[in-house]
């Protein structure tokens, strides 16, 4: 029997398989077929502390009896407020920045990008009507980058095959060359260069950035990035979808960068990974740009379900958990076993370019034919699926980012996993 269901990011006309998945606990997720797989991506990035995680579950199923959905605007919900709260107390801060002090909901990362970028605009449109300043338009990007993929996400992300149809579509931006090792000064020189040309914003991954192939950039770059647009007047805004909720070893990446944004995208880990929601947050002077006894000037965007009050329940329950556990504490635990086995599979004559930034952990492996479209990466898939991992390599570059529940067994298992792969699948140079 055929499926009608049309999947992402998935070409139905390999025929490759589906697998059928009933139920998921921890970092496992058990198959139709009676086997398990070890979740080794998170289910794409989202599942924090594990999956079903029993207070999450259970703040979901009490607010679905209470108040499901509710309209937001001009309405609002206990659940909405608490996580309004908790995030702006959890976000970045530092003595010298205006904090994060507004909290815009929406549904996923993508629309938490769209409504940054909405916001920035927001903001120096309303700043030209009051005379205030030249109404700024343009946007920089980091090159590499992965912001979503809706079209505006999508303008300020990497060019390539994943989104050529619609290119005609996508707005022009300026690009910044991604800092690699040795080469941080011209980065930071184009981003001067680019901001003396006074655009609205510039929008970053903060530390590492995930789709582009887990491209690792120091502290110090993503301070001076932020020094610098601060210097210019430029919005930065962080896309923390990723990075944030302990991925790099913080709550979020820029706390590790002393950095405070003007403007902070979180999704993905909000609600531990169980439903969607996210947030943009803004500093008092992007909310205040559009405060204004003028309705002409408010926010227009919406979602019909934004805030909605079930996945906000679940957002409490996350934000409860970071506050009265050790989480932090469980990610070291994690990353440094990940760092030990990572040392020893980097020595392997197959694979190079071992990194890890908490607990994320990505290494290369050596082929003749990397890339995003080359075949090594779905059978790497393939092969990790038979030996019980769900992982999906970014072309040459296989990546774990798990839940942190991940337990050392479980751990020796997906090493174990990757040695073999190497040794079935690496051509050393
Ligand atoms: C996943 C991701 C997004 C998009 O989030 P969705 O919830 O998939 O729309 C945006 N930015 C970054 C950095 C991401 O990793």
């Amino acid at each position: 029997m055929t499926s009608p269901v049309w999947h992402p990011f998935f070409q139905h006309g390999l025929n490759e398989p589906i697998p059928l998945v009933r139920r998921a606990e921890g970092a496992l997720l058990h198959l139709a077929d009676g086997g398990t797989l070890i979740d080794c991506i998170s289910s794409w990035w989202v599942t924090t502390h594990g999956h079903c995680h029993p207070r999450i579950a259970a703040a979901i199923a009490g607010q679905a009896g209470r108040l499901d959905q509710l309209i937001f605007a001009g309405y609002t919900h206990e659940p909405a407020e608490e996580v309004a709260r908790g995030l702006i107390e959890l976000a970045p801060r530092a003595a010298d920045r205006d904090p994060l002090a507004h909290a815009f909901f929406s549904d996923s990362g993508s629309t938490a990008v769209e409504v940054a970028l909405k916001m920035a605009l927001g903001y120096w449109h309303n700043r030209a009507l009051d005379g205030l300043s030249d109404p700024r338009h343009r946007i920089l990007v980091l090159q590499h980058s992965y912001h979503g993929d809706t079209i505006g996400a999508m303008s300020v992300g990497e060019r390539g095959v994943y989104n050529a149809a619609w290119s005609p579509l996508l707005f022009d931006v300026d690009t910044v060359p991604f800092p690699h090792e040795g080469k941080e000064q011209a980065t930071l020189d184009a981003l001067e260069a680019a901001c003396a040309q006074r655009p609205a914003a510039f929008i970053v991954e903060p530390l590492i950035l995930g789709a582009g192939g887990m491209l690792i950039y120091p502290p110090s770059v993503l301070r001076d990035m932020a020094a610098i647009c601060a210097r210019h007047d430029v919005l930065f805004i962080a896309d923390e979808v990723m990075t944030g909720w302990g991925r790099t070893g913080a709550l979020f990446a820029c706390d590790q960068a002393g950095v405070v944004p003007d403007i902070m995208a979180v999704a993905k880990g909000i609600t531990g990974g169980a439903i969607p929601l996210a947030a943009t947050l803004a500093t008092p002077r992007i909310f205040d740009a559009h405060r204004s006894t003028d309705r002409a000037r408010l926010f227009y965007h919406s979602s019909s379900y934004t805030a909605n009050a079930i996945a906000c329940a679940a957002a409490a329950a996350n934000l409860a958990i970071w506050r009265e556990e050790d989480v932090l504490g469980r990610i070291a635990t994690l990353g440094q076993a990940m760092a030990d086995r990572l040392e020893e599979l980097g020595a392997h004559p197959a694979f190079a370019k071992a990194r890890r930034l908490g607990a994320i952990a990505a290494i290369d492996l050596i082929t003749p034919d990397a890339g995003y479209l080359s075949d090594v990466a779905p059978r790497l898939r393939a092969f990790a699926h038979e030996n019980g991992l769900l992982l999906r390599p970014l072309g040459n570059t296989i990546y774990l980012m798990p839940p942190y529940c991940l337990d050392a067994d479980q751990l020796d298992h997906v090493f174990a996993v990757l040695q073999k792969a190497g040794e079935k699948f690496g051509r050393p140079a």
